[in-house]
């Protein structure tokens, strides 16, 4: 059986209990552990899928076809393991199996109760993963904020746990802030101490207590806290501000984290911590030899986590390259004829996006015209690709009607259109074609160029399709269907001849791009982007060499 870490969260939320987990995880696993993370949570929504981004960011797909918290993207991406449907559970998905079950006669007799029957099922779901002999220690992150109404059947079931369970195979950790008070000159330590002591009402005593912080946290203030929160000074660790995600293993290393709770737990079977090939990518991270500059074309732009893997992809592939990728948001919805080439001027690659429903597909459009004609690096993923797709219909074929059936049903030529088996779904959640399906590669194509391999698999998560019925007249034209799923013949990547680098696929790239794996489109399209951004320079150069002489 394995051991499990619990991550709580106090004092405010976005401390980053996803970054902290996670780092935790890889320090274990550097160690020769096998670890998993899981996320419970809150919130009444049987998934996230249901979201706008604007409420919680993107919707991370798993292997199995999930949607799932952000979170689980930051797991993937550092500890490079496939998460699953079972690593995020949330209050809406506890009570829908409750409530089933109930509907079922399986309680018959009994008045169905938060005490005991939605702990036990979360309880059920806590040790589940940890119960197949496949990993050493399960970390579970409960999302929201301890005081909060909604996550108080997590933390009961953990203050369960911890008394049920040996008291060898549970740590709590609680991740708080230290906030710097100016005007004081002072590092304030009393938030935390109210967060632990709702804690400790709730029945759960940590036994480490992550503190971030924008200042060091000297002895004196560690021990504060200690004696304060009533935990040992060692188990008081320092999470200062770094200037990127990757570097917080590194930090959790120095403070010793992994060590506390491994001795917490007492495993004594580990390794030295084996962090080379994580080092490495930091170093390139850190240094780069040069610099170009994406524009993402989108709508979510207001929100950061809004496109998080697609952002964290370019900086894997950006490391690969040894270059600096800076993303330049572009918002769609402001984008017109007009404007577009003051709008994306200074670009070396042109990202459009992934997205749902008619606003702002227009800018989308007219931005990849102005990358088709230009020669500049197109890369467009999910509804970037159908853009891609409209476009070439409207302006190359002359279909000057062309659309996708999405934003206009009426449309005389339905280019991209809903797929058969969406035709008679009704209910929004978990219906799309979700998670991962194999795709066939033409040999000789951008794409096989790119993945170096005929077959590959990738995740999804759309309704609407290439609509073959036009492929003839594309692929005549110079669009050409370089990847399809060898069971239906669905279009999954288009490529145009003649053209440096143009490419939209239907699934979505950025959700299997890992420290260790950078995604092999994004690597390829940030050296397209180089290489352009190179022969701008050669020109600009004798230009410049003229004017000085
Ligand atoms: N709205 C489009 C569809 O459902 C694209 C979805 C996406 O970009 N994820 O097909």
């Amino acid at each position: 059986m394995a051991k499990y870490i619990f991550v709580t969260g106090g004092v405010t939320s976005s401390l980053g209990k996803g970054i902290i987990s996670a780092s935790l995880a890889k320090l274990l696993q550097s160690r020769g552990l096998r670890v998993t993370i899981q996320k419970f949570d809150p919130y009444i929504n049987v998934d996230p899928g249901t979201l706008n981004p604007y409420e919680h960011g993107e919707c991370y797909v798993t292997e199995d076809g999930a949607e799932t918290d952000l979170d689980l993207g930051h797991y993937e991406r550092f500890l490079n393991i496939y998460t699953s449907q079972a690593n995020n559970v949330t209050t809406g998905r506890i009570y829908q199996t409750v409530i089933n079950k109930e509907r079922e006669g399986a309680y018959l007799g009994k008045t169905v109760q938060v005490v005991p029957h939605i702990t036990d099922e979360i309880k059920k779901r806590m040790l589940e993963l940890g119960q197949g002999g496949n990993y050493d220690v399960v970390i579970t992150e409960i999302g929201g904020t301890v005081g909060d109404i909604e996550s108080l059947p997590f933390v009961e079931a953990v203050r369960q746990l911890q008394w049920e369970l040996p008291e060898e195979d549970t740590v709590v950790v609680h991740l708080t802030l230290i906030p710097y008070l100016k005007a004081a000159k002072e590092l304030k330590t009393k938030p935390t101490q109210h967060s632990v002591k709702m804690l400790n009402q709730e029945g759960v005593h940590p036994d480490m207590i992550v503190c971030r912080t924008e200042r060091p946290l000297l002895p004196e203030l560690r021990r504060k806290i200690a004696l304060f929160c009533n935990v040992k000074q060692e188990g008081v660790i320092e999470a200062a501000d770094v200037p990127t995600i990757y570097e917080v293993p590194v930090a959790m290393m120095r403070e010793k984290l992994d060590v506390i709770c491994l001795k917490k737990l007492n495993i004594t079977n580990y390794n030295e911590p084996d962090l080379t090939k994580w080092k490495e990518f930091l170093n390139k991270l850190k240094y780069p030899k040069s610099r170009v500059t994406i524009g993402l074309i989108g709508k979510y732009l207001e929100l950061q986590d809004a496109y998080k893997s697609i952002l964290e992809s370019f900086i894997h592939a950006g490391a690969v390259n040894e270059c600096q990728v800076q993303v330049m948001n572009v918002h769609s919805e402001f984008i017109t004829a007009d404007n577009v080439s003051e709008k994306l001027a200074g670009l070396d690659g042109l990202l459009v996006a992934p997205g749902f429903g008619h606003r702002g597909v227009e800018g989308k459009i007219t931005a990849v015209k102005y990358a088709r004609e230009r020669g500049l690096p197109f890369f467009g993923i999910c509804l970037g690709m159908q853009m891609a797709v409209i476009e070439f219909a409207r302006n190359v074929l002359g279909l000057k009607e062309a659309h996708s059936t999405e934003m206009d049903p009426e449309t005389k030529d339905p280019v991209i259109d809903l797929m058969e088996e969406q035709k008679k779904i009704t209910a929004k959640g978990g219906t799309m074609r979700l998670g991962a399906y194999p795709c066939d590669l033409k040999e000789g194509s951008l794409a096989y160029k790119i993945y170096g391999k005929a077959a590959i698999s990738e995740r999804h998560r759309h309704r609407w399709e290439f609509n073959n019925k036009y492929l003839g007249q594309f692929e005549q034209a110079g669009m050409k269907a370089s990847g399809k799923n060898p069971g239906t013949g669905l279009v999954e990547i288009i490529e145009l001849t003649g053209h440096p680098f143009f490419i939209g696929v239907q699934y979505h790239p950025e959700l299997k791009s890992t420290v260790e794996n950078p995604q092999p489109v994004f690597v390829h399209f940030v050296k397209a982007a180089k290489a352009y951004a190179e022969k701008k320079n050669e020109v600009k150069n004798p230009l410049l060499q003229n004017e000085m002489t």
